[in-house]
């Protein structure tokens, strides 16, 4: 349940102007208010699974999105059961919107790919609780190679706007009518950066594949340690189990979340020490908090 002290877990995903949201707790759009970050660029809405501190924000949020001017369409993710929810909430409710919403339910044999845009992909499989949970990973597309200006200067291609077309990938025709393609002048490509969302879950097959060498991971920390078997027995991790996972997936860095409201602010100390004992790229995230992910140096 939301706290005075502590919101729902919910992750916002900005990039290039647009906004991928994980989770959707209740009061999710007063926090989402909060960052600034605006409900219009909002594409895509990935839910976890249908426990109420995970989805009964949907509603909320859905109804704040219809108040701006041509939102554009939304994609709604999640488990079984998510369009309906959705739709019967929009029934009962008889709320309007002014846009389109499509859905995609998890199913078993479904594609591991649930989203594509021109920036990103998502992926999702389903993760260890007490019901279906969904994990997902983001994935930006890869980037164009590094433009090597000596490597265009012996091929006499002169500086200006030929080198920013084959930067984004377009092959050029020269003054002599010789064709130059990017690949004659760019490195290999760079990966884009990798994010991964997974909570409500005890570890399992599909966690260690969705956080395979992210650049961040966001985890289910919602115990100690001292508290294993309660976190067994209601399928959630200790941050001990989080911090274990995102160490042997190659996870860059780690910020667990969705912490038990039994435990305070002075408890976090504690939070942070024993996960660190596992890894030491963990951090325990705070509401409102924003990550800046840099791309990776390539050799
Ligand atoms: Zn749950
Ligand atoms: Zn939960």
């Amino acid at each position: 349940m939301p706290m005075p002290y502590r919101a729902l877990a919910s992750v916002a995903v900005r990039l290039e102007g647009q906004i991928y949201l994980f989770d959707a707790g209740e009061g999710c759009q007063v926090n989402l208010k909060k960052t600034k970050l605006g409900i219009k660029p909002l594409r895509v809405l990935a839910v976890s699974h249908l426990h109420g501190d995970h989805c009964l924000g949907v509603p909320g949020l859905l109804m704040m999105r219809a108040q701006v001017t041509d939102p554009g369409p939304l994609t709604i993710l999640g488990p079984p059961g998510i369009q309906r929810f959705v739709e019967g909430l929009r029934e009962v409710l008889a709320f309007y919107v002014n846009y389109s919403i499509s859905f995609c339910e998890w199913n078993e044999g479904i594609p591991e790919i649930a989203y594509q845009d021109e920036q990103v992909r998502i992926l999702w499989g389903p993760l260890k609780h007490t019901t279906l949970c969904l994990g997902y990973r983001l994935e930006e597309h890869p980037r164009p190679g590094k433009f090597n200006p000596s490597k265009a200067k012996t091929l006499s291609i002169p500086s200006g706007p030929l080198w920013g077309m084959l930067q984004q990938g377009h092959t050029v025709k020269l003054a002599d009518g010789m064709n130059v393609s990017p690949d004659q002048v760019l490195g290999p490509p760079r990966p884009g950066r990798k994010i991964c969302y997974a909570v409500d879950t005890q570890p399992n097959k599909t966690l260690y594949r969705l956080c395979q060498n992210v650049d961040l991971a966001f985890l289910d920390g919602m115990f100690l340690p001292e508290h294993q078997e309660e976190a067994d027995a209601k399928g959630h991790m200790t941050v001990d189990d989080a911090a274990r996972v995102a160490s042997r997936a190659g996870a860059l860095r780690a910020v667990l979340i969705h912490i038990s409201p039994r435990y305070t602010e002075e408890d976090m100390e504690r939070f942070v020490e024993a996960a660190r004992q596992r890894f030491e790229r963990v951090e325990m995230g705070a509401d409102l908090q924003s990550f800046t992910i840099p791309y990776r140096e390539v050799l």
